[in-house]
């Protein structure tokens, strides 16, 4: 694999930890990957796939990052901690109207330093628009922006999570996993962490739980970052539509809405294992995890990975209705 540019803003590896209590609950053995553990202002998956995005942005010359999301987006709250770390400004295209209130990563967002400009609308497919304007804007006064696309997935940031394969290997000394479980959004973790699975030629599944988009949808578009991501990386191996497997049935009524499932399942890891999950995106894919266990779509006595991506500032904020993702 190719040596691509990327700064440390990770704390890694993070570690991988067994979950007795719950093993016994659903009958299989389950361990965690605690990547709600990267440090970077509170922790998450972004911090992996920053890594090289603020990589090529720092080989670029850039001085100011520019990325969008929900006005809860963790993404755009670790954009803003890793901009602030390598010290390059930060400019932030949020979803919806202005908040008043400033809570969970919005808050964070604004002591990290950032510019938050709102979109104005809910229709995030404004919002390249948006960050493109900015980056004239920006251009025009002199500085040297980098745009990092919702979520970091691209090629460039998926690439992050072909490399936490690497150090699940070094980790799990040989005992493979049956299934790998994990909350998927705009599919840059999944198409990472398959096409690293298919890089050192594991039997594991990549179970992405949908927290929005429609199932087609979303496994179109992880057929395609994995295979892009694959391509970056310098790596000839195939990878083909049944690899694949993303289920929406644990989305409910929409993005960053909690159903009777997610609540259940983040009391679960709270009270059987202290683990601390968040209500947008890892409650929806243990809620997932735990009804595939039961349905026996993951066999009894399977080893599970459940990987945990972080989002607890989320807890902490008022899940206002207007901060959707349209799917
Ligand atoms: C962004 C995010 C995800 C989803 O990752 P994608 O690469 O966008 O699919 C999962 N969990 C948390 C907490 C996130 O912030």
């Amino acid at each position: 694999m190719k040596t691509l540019p990327r700064v440390k803003l990770a704390m890694l590896p993070t570690a991988l930890e067994e979950a007795p209590r719950l093993c016994k609950e659903l009958d299989i053995t389950l361990f965690v990957k605690r990547d709600d553990n990267t440090g970077l202002a509170l922790g998450g998956n972004k911090a992996r796939k920053l890594e090289y995005l603020v990589g090529e942005a720092v080989e670029l010359g850039a001085d100011t990052l520019i990325t969008t999301g929900a006005p809860q987006s963790n993404h755009c709250r670790m954009t803003a901690a890793a901009a602030a770390k390598v010290g390059l400004a930060c400019h932030l295209v949020l979803n919806g109207t202005a908040l008043t209130v400033k809570q969970g990563n919005l808050l964070l967002d604004e002591l990290l330093g950032a510019k938050v400009h709102f979109l104005g609308s809910d229709d995030a497919s404004l919002a390249p628009a948006r960050m493109q304007g900015l980056n004239d804007e920006l251009t025009a006064r002199g500085a040297r922006p980098y745009l990092v696309p919702l979520g970091g997935s691209s090629p460039v940031g998926a690439v992050a999570y072909v490399m936490a394969i690497e150090e699940l290997l070094t980790q799990s000394c040989g005992q493979n996993f049956d299934y790998i479980v994990h909350a998927s959004g705009s599919a840059g973790t999944q198409a990472g962490l398959l096409a690293g699975v298919k890089s050192f030629g594991l039997p594991t599944r990549v179970i992405g739980i949908s927290v929005s988009r429609p199932q087609v949808r979303l496994a179109r578009e992880v057929l395609e970052l994995c295979r892009d991501t694959l391509t970056h990386a310098g790596a000839e191996i195939r990878v083909e539509e049944d690899d694949v497997i993303v289920y929406d049935e644990y989305v409910g009524r929409g993005y960053g809405l909690p159903t009777e499932a997610s609540t259940s399942a983040l009391e679960l890891f709270a009270r059987r294992e202290g683990i601390i999950l968040d209500p947008v995106y890892t409650a929806k894919a243990a809620a997932g995890l735990i009804d595939l266990v039961r349905r026996g779509t993951i066999p009894a006595h399977s080893r599970v990975l459940f990987w945990h991506t972080g989002g607890m500032p989320a807890l902490f904020a008022d899940l206002a209705p207007h901060w959707g993702e349209k799917a």
